[in-house]
């Protein structure tokens, strides 16, 4: 079938008509209503994060299924879903219920070569590259029955929901699946994009004592306060470790970095107390600092962690859940563009204006 898809090749993005191919048993094939925009796209589309190229960008996506391949029995045409990141499902991560930690998470994500890819997307006699098991910055995508979550209540705004697949459930999910601070414990949250925000509205879900939120940005640091955060720290204005731990009386519990940059992955780890622990989540290409002797007589942790941690098919769900009950509004980090408005909003997401961009694709 024909669709309308954002390809990019050297550098360029431009939205061009394409082919997909017959689908194998496993696969759905989703009419795409909104897709979230991350930096993740930005990094393949600067070859920051190798992959083949050309590639149609585009790693959360919200639509409806239209087509299911023979095997599948989990979902059904006209079925509301998010598709998420892709994972083997036969790995020893994989079967120990911890698919962002997938030994095949690169090569399903990303990709190793044209030739390897499983990509159904052609342009004639030229095959193109798939993201995350979707690529859904287009106008139909093809998925599997792994990363494909249904959306049980189809009273929800479905085009709000494609960002729950990646950015979003990587700040909450770090709190909630792999942090799990305790009632009475500190956190502190440096970066308040999407990620940073979203591990704000996570630590408040945990009831969490202290949740500082640390930015250069006074526009995000109120939207911060508004989503949870006790006290926000400028980081350009203050001393910001001074300042948390003064806050913390001598340090954190946990940090979350998510701005990718090494100088703030320094401050985390001096932000956090005797046994605390930092989770670095923002992936910017190259992370380096020298970190002295600070871990190990202080006994900190320094973990990495991907995509939340999460279990996509029981954690989007669960998130939607909270949403509903007015206590996750993430719907307050978005805005909305129109199909041929890619360009637009990457500038605004690149110059901070907006948080998190959705592109309507219906
Ligand atoms: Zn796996
Ligand atoms: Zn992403």
């Amino acid at each position: 079938m024909k669709i309308q898809a954002y390809v990019a090749d050297n550098e360029q993005v431009s939205l061009k008509e394409v082919q997909l191919k017959e689908i194998d048993a496993d696969e759905i094939v989703v009419k795409i209503v909104g897709t979230g925009l991350c930096h993740t796209d930005l990094n393949v589309l600067h070859s920051i994060t190798p992959t083949p190229m050309p590639i149609v960008l585009g790693h959360e996506g919200a639509g409806v299924v239209e087509k299911v391949g023979s095997g599948v029995t989990e979902f059904e045409v006209g079925d509301h879903v998010v598709v998420s990141f892709n994972y083997c499902g036969k790995c020893v991560n994989c079967l120990h219920g911890v698919p962002s930690a997938c030994e095949n998470f690169f090569q399903d994500n990303f990709g190793l070569s044209l030739e390897t890819s499983n990509s159904k997307i052609v342009d004639g006699e030229q095959k193109i590259a798939n993201l995350f098991g979707q690529s859904s910055l287009a106008t139909y995508c093809v998925a599997n029955v792994r990363n494909t979550v249904k959306i049980e209540d189809k009273e929800i705004d479905l085009s709000l929901l494609g960002p729950l697949a990646c950015g979003i459930q990587t700040g909450a999910g770090t709190i909630l699946n792999k942090l799990k601070p305790n009632i009475h414990e500190s956190v502190v949250i440096f970066g308040c994009g999407s990620v940073g925000l979203s591990a704000v509205m996570g630590a408040k879900l945990a009831n969490c004592k202290t949740i500082i939120a640390v930015d250069v940005n006074d526009e995000r640091l109120d939207l911060a306060l508004e989503l949870g955060a006790t006290h926000v720290v400028n980081g350009r204005s203050e001393d910001a470790v001074k300042a948390i731990q003064d806050i913390t009386n001598g340090g954190a519990h946990y940090a979350i970095e998510s701005s990718g940059v090494s100088a703030v992955v320094l401050q985390a780890i001096r932000a956090v107390r005797a046994l605390g622990t930092i989770a670095v989540v923002g992936a910017s290409g190259m992370l380096e600092f020298h970190i002295h002797d600070e871990l190990i007589p202080m006994n900190k942790t320094l973990v990495g962690v991907v995509e939340g941690q999460s279990i996509p098919k029981l954690f989007i769900p669960e998130l939607i859940k909270y949403y509903k009950e007015g206590n996750f509004p993430f719907d307050k980090l978005i805005k909305t563009y129109e199909m041929d408005n890619l360009d637009q909003a990457i500038h605004d997401m690149e110059s901070g204006k907006t948080i998190k961009p959705v592109i309507l694709f219906s």
